[in-house]
């Protein structure tokens, strides 16, 4: 259930601002300060009003204090701040239902996506009237042959599940328009997958295209483990494919032993069993492996359905310095923190 900021309706007396930025940020004080220093001018030159949402999910070390301090001198820096480390996009999550602007547009804190594209993609949505506009990565030659490959290979596999709808190379700095970011948060979905349900919606749509730069300080908090858990993420919310592949899979076996159990009743007909144990053993181990194969599959679905059944929220705001600052809330925040 949504609560009166994240229907943007709890702030007394001032409009909504034009513009809100929306950024996820996990132990990054060496990157946060690099990145306010060179975002801040670009949004003041915009002349128009604005606020940058900065949701940090979880942080341990000095980025909330450094957040707090932010948030005294640059008003228009709003924090958000999760009670723990619940991943990126829980934080994207947060963010875009929390933010109050016409425009929404997504950022990570690290200045890979550069803050000068900001106004570009503004402009574009303002002039065609877009709701939807995609940073597009035209050159990742910043990122390591790994990240380029398993990152290759995931958008390959996605737009495979979403169709061509889906822009290549389009990662979670976009803008959205207030009526896509309605539609969104309409969704009943618990984790969503943004860069797969945005393309899903099929709104008016742009692309900018930029250079992924180099993470300007400190080191990704994107271990395989979290890669992995994004691509399992992204295929099991959009797509029941792998239950169709278990399918196919069974039934292929099922041709396979039938092929087999005609040979073995054929071979003892004509008196010519020997005790071959490896056919036996491949068998066995062949059926074992698809069994297994199929329960994996089948327990990613299940999964997803006990996680939905339970309800539970993908995360906890320990504070939000929108909604005025209450003692007791700020207190509980700063234990959560320590
Ligand atoms: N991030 C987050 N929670 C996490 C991991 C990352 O909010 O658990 C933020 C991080 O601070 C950054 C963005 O998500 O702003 C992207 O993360 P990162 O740069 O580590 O990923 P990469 O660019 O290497 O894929
Ligand atoms: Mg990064």
């Amino acid at each position: 259930m949504l609560n009166a900021v994240e229907q943007g309706v709890g702030r007394t007396g001032e409009p909504a601002p034009l513009l809100s930025v929306v950024m996820p940020i996990y132990n990054e004080q060496e990157a946060l300060p690099l990145t306010v220093r060179r975002l801040r001018p670009i949004l003041d030159g915009l002349g128009i009003t604005y606020e940058v949402v900065g949701i940090d999910d979880g942080s341990t070390d000095a980025t909330p204090a450094l957040m707090q301090k932010i948030h005294q001198d640059w008003p228009e820096f709003r924090i958000v701040r999760f009670a723990r480390n619940s991943g990126h996009q829980a934080a994207l999550t947060a963010g875009i239902h929390r933010a109050f602007g016409d425009y929404v547009v997504s950022i990570d804190a690290d200045l890979q996506d550069p803050p000068e594209k900001i106004p570009e993609m503004l402009s574009l949505a303002r002039e065609r009237d877009l709701d939807i506009v995609y940073g597009v990565r035209g050159d990742r030659g910043t990122d390591t042959i790994f990240k380029r490959r398993t990152a290759g290979a995931y958008y390959w596999l996605m737009r495979k599940l979403v169709g061509k709808k889906m822009p290549n190379q389009a990662g979670d700095f976009r803008l959205l328009s207030r009526a896509a970011v309605d539609a969104l948060k309409a969704m009943p979905e618990h984790q969503p997958v943004y860069r797969l349900l945005v393309p899903w919606l099929g709104f008016p749509s742009g692309e900018v295209v930029y250079v992924r730069e180099e993470r300007v300080a400190g080191s990704t908090h994107y271990p395989l483990s979290k890669m992995v858990r994004l691509a399992v993420d992204s295929v099991t919310n959009f797509s029941a494919s792998p239950l169709r592949l278990a399918t196919w899979l069974g039934l292929l076996s099922f041709v396979l032993c039938f092929a087999l159990g005609v040979y073995t009743v054929v071979a003892y007909a004509l008196d010519k069993t020997v005790p071959g144990w490896s056919s036996l053993f491949i068998g066995m181990l062949f059926l074992g492996a698809v069994q297994l194969f199929c329960m994996g599959l089948l327990g990613e679905y299940v999964g997803r359905i006990y996680s939905a059944a339970q309800a539970r929220p993908a995360y906890f705001v320990g504070y939000d310095s929108a909604e005025g600052t209450d003692p007791a809330t700020a207190r509980r925040s700063a234990s959560y923190t320590g």
